[in-house]
């Protein structure tokens, strides 16, 4: 296959880029570099099947030649960036889509949308499967991501069913690993970096707040299952396990063996209180299930994180 990868320099894209070029597929990479970085694309210099456009995809897009499958991931997707940056995250989940969704129409190439939990907002049903519609406030400062990818999955589902596009849209929960930015300020990232140079962890609220941390390995072997032999309805994709932010604080302080505190810091508003993916479709379809566990993959986040601050 020949495919586009929208958000190709940030973490999940280069992630996936890397994967599709194992599966001796070919990748033309685009990002505007917002929130993305070339450094996490440099390895693939030398790789005759990469090529990177650094491009807006709420602009026009063109792409020559062939292509048979656009992943669409352009956006800024932690909290503290579509905070900063609220126009441009609805623009890329609007304009953007629709442009990405016009190119694949164009191109006959098949689509993924990455999606989010978010899309369910501060749930009102525990754990989310994809036939729950959601709690999402669409006025509040997350409104700007959730409805930006609520509309997104509106739009794919309209090219779906007008344009006969063939569509896929995948509900990415908490997701972490190697590449994700030191200052991203998700929480993964945040506790790592703080531990690593004995800052105190920063808990928002008391901590009770629940996620599920998917390994990022884990996450784009489903990307790429879905995207060879899902269907058009929303898949979660997630690890099932669940934890306190304030358990995951603890066992980042265990696996660095950090002796920082932890201090607690205003919750920020309409941050959900549980979240947790029901990934009974994503099993059924394609036999996906998580197959890192916490600590394994927060060790080898550990040892990134330990190399990029020398
Ligand atoms: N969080 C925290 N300390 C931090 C960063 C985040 O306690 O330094 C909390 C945040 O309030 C939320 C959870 O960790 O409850 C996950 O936050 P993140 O920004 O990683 O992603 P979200 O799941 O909110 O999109």
């Amino acid at each position: 296959m020949r495919v586009l990868i929208t958000g190709a320099a940030g973490f999940l894209g280069s992630h996936l880029a890397d994967r599709l070029l194992a599966g001796g597929h070919e990748v033309v990479g685009m990002d505007n570099l917002v929130t993305g970085s070339r450094d996490n694309l440099a390895h693939l210099a030398v790789d005759p099947r990469f090529s990177f456009r650094e491009q807006d995809v709420t602009d026009y897009v063109e792409v020559d030649g062939p292509l048979d499958g656009v992943f669409h991931l352009a956006s800024p997707a932690s909290p503290r960036d579509y905070l900063e940056l609220p126009i441009e995250t609805l623009q890329v989940g609007s304009l953007g889509t629709h442009r990405a969704l016009g190119l694949a129409r164009g191109k006959q190439a098949r689509f993924l949308l990455a999606s989010t939990s978010e899309v369910y907002g501060d749930p009102l049903i525990h754990p989310q499967p994809e036939g729950y519609w959601g709690n999402v406030n669409p006025i509040g400062p997350r409104g700007v991501y959730d409805e930006a990818k609520r509309f997104a999955e509106a739009l794919t589902m309209a090219y779906h069913r007008c344009h006969d596009v063939d569509t896929r849209i995948v509900r990415i929960f908490n997701t972490y690993g190697p590449r994700m930015r030191p200052r991203d300020g998700r929480v993964v990232s945040n506790f790592i970096v703080q531990a690593l140079t004995g800052r105190p962890l920063t808990v928002y609220g008391d901590g009770s707040q629940t996620r599920s941390f998917c390994y990022v390995d884990d996450l784009v072997e489903g990307i790429v299952r879905l995207f060879e032999r899902g269907g058009p309805e929303p898949v979660n994709l997630g690890n099932p396990h669940e934890f306190t932010v304030l358990e995951l604080a603890q066992r980042v302080l265990a696996l660095t063996g950090s002796t920082a505190p932890i201090v607690y810091e205003p919750l920020p508003v309409d941050d959900p209180k549980v979240r947790r993916p029901d990934i009974g479709r994503a099993r059924a379809v394609v036999g996906w299930e998580p197959t890192v566990a916490l600590d394994a993959g927060l060790a080898a986040t550990i040892e990134y994180f330990r190399h990029k601050l020398s």
